[in-house]
């Protein structure tokens, strides 16, 4: 299953944790549409719930109640094989880390999601292509050890892509990068959204990069407000 660019749609999330003091809600009717080929950035406190709404988005987890509808499929219904499929093909992440492993080089490290599916044909130059969207083309056969903290995480997001996902799932992609290089990440993924027609929903705690983002929502008891209706509240102009 390979999903062409399509809306998401995601429609009153809940989802709550059992412990020892009973069940908690962490997210009480979250909903959202993203269309394709855009940017959205999800801001919020720690612990409000915003990884907990990428994963998911990205079927890593289930919700308590609530859909998350991609292109039509219901991925929150997905099972067995379509789910793996979708996982694979479909969504891709990016972490604060960059989990590239240290003894391939930056394109080896781009090509691993390909083997699974033992697809190779193509996918060489895909990951070259994806590289130079990224700007990081010429470091394509260096270790990670020898990149810039940028450079690797540029690198994650064309891993992320390279099975032709049009979702792009990313949390806290600046978090550990300095203020220079979490900028041009941040013009980099909406260039990327633009040009290959991929949604990116970013989770950042920085205000700066949500507004260059373009749409904004705060995560707030649960529920994802618009980021001007925030400082419409708020008395912000
Ligand atoms: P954020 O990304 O906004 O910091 P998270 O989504 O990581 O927040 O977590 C939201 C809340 O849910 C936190 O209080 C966290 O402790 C709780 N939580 C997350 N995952 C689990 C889990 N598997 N079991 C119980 N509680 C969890």
């Amino acid at each position: 299953m390979t999903l062409t660019p399509g809306r998401l749609v995601l429609s009153e999330i809940t989802k709550a944790y059992d412990g020892p003091q009973g069940s908690t809600a962490i997210l009480r009717g979250a909903s959202l549409t993203v269309e394709p080929g855009s940017t959205l950035a999800v801001v919020g406190p720690s612990g409000s719930g915003k990884s907990t709404l990428l994963h998911i988005i990205g079927s890593l987890d289930k919700p308590t109640s609530g859909s998350v509808v991609l292109n039509g499929v219901e991925v929150t219904a997905l099972e067995g094989n379509r789910l793996a499929d979708f996982r694979a093909n479909d969504v891709g992440f990016v972490f604060q880390e960059h989990y590239l492993l240290p003894q391939l080089t930056a394109i080896e490290n781009v090509l691993l999601p390909t083997i699974p599916a033992g697809r190779t044909a193509g996918a060489n130059e895909r990951a070259r292509d994806l590289l130079e969207e990224m700007g990081v083309l010429h470091r394509s056969e260096a270790f990670p050890a020898q990149m810039s903290g940028g450079e690797r995480q540029r690198t994650a997001v064309a891993r992320a892509l390279i099975n032709g996902a049009k979702l792009l799932l990313c949390d806290e992609p600046t978090g550990n990068l300095d203020r220079e290089a979490g900028s041009n990440m941040i013009s980099l993924l909406t260039c990327l959204a633009e040009e290959q027609d991929v949604s990116i929903i970013v989770v950042t705690h920085n205000l700066e990069h949500a507004t260059r983002l373009g749409t904004g929502f705060e995560l707030l008891d649960g529920h994802l407000v618009a980021l001007n209706a925030c400082a419409e509240a708020d008395g912000i102009q």
